[in-house]
């Protein structure tokens, strides 16, 4: 996930939105004007972009339509800021494609809601839009049943899929064979482990030379998932 970009003439304003949000953990570039900030853009796409509405050179409504019509990255989330609070103004800077909006002058932790708030929405609809979720080197796509492995289809069977899957969901803890079994197999199960050792073993081998890592055997207990967080 990149920077919040915040673009904003005042220092002060500047500096104290940039202090803040790093104060709540997040990654922040901030700019002096519009122009610097699209050159930016071109190496590294923000997750957010926070718009003074007025700004030496162009201004940020100006600026906001540009890259909602342009090609690097015309879905990320932008919030306006405007020292007006006329509502004819609001609604100007949410014409520009703002997705959100403050009056100055404005809290800190109404600004940090708003900023958590905007990512959230837009995180939430990449998923939507691609049902696809990337954890560490997987990408899984839950409709579909596929998971990609370093971008490579796994081409799992049936029941490979359920247990790695089983795994990874439960990967902050050791999961005992008898769950696997359970859980996996259910009433299939035929009182058979090796069942179990061979799928692991053919999941290990379709995950290529990671899979030892990936799939831990917790000799006496059962096997975990490790390696794919976020
Ligand atoms: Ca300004």
């Amino acid at each position: 996930m990149g920077n919040i970009y915040v673009i904003e003439d005042e220092v002060n304003i500047r500096e104290l939105i940039k202090i803040a949000l790093e104060g709540f953990g997040y990654q922040v570039s901030a700019f002096e004007n519009a122009e610097d900030a699209m050159d930016a853009m071109k190496e590294d796409l923000p997750s957010l972009m926070i718009f003074d509405r007025m700004l030496p050179g162009m201004d940020g409504v100006t600026a906001i339509r540009k890259i909602r019509s342009g090609s690097l990255c015309p879905q990320v989330p932008i919030m306006i800021l405007t020292a007006k609070d006329k509502e004819i103004d609001k609604v100007s800077g949410l014409d520009g494609g703002a997705d959100d909006y403050m009056t100055k002058p404005f809290g800190i932790l109404e600004l940090a809601a708003r900023v958590r708030s905007l990512l959230r929405r837009s995180s939430g609809q990449k998923e939507q839009e691609k049902n696809i979720v990337t954890i560490g080197r997987l990408e899984w796509n839950f409709r579909t049943r596929e998971v990609w492995f370093d971008k490579k289809l796994l081409e799992l069977t049936y029941k490979e899929y359920e247990l790695l899957q089983y795994l990874w969901k439960n990967q902050d803890r050791v999961v005992s064979r008898e769950e696997l079994l359970d859980s996996v197999w259910g009433y299939e199960y035929d009182g058979e482990t090796r069942t179990l050792d061979i799928h692991v073993r053919t999941l290990r081998q379709k995950l290529g030379e990671s899979g030892q890592e990936y799939i831990k055997t917790v000799r006496g207990v059962g096997y975990r998932f490790v390696g794919g967080k976020e």
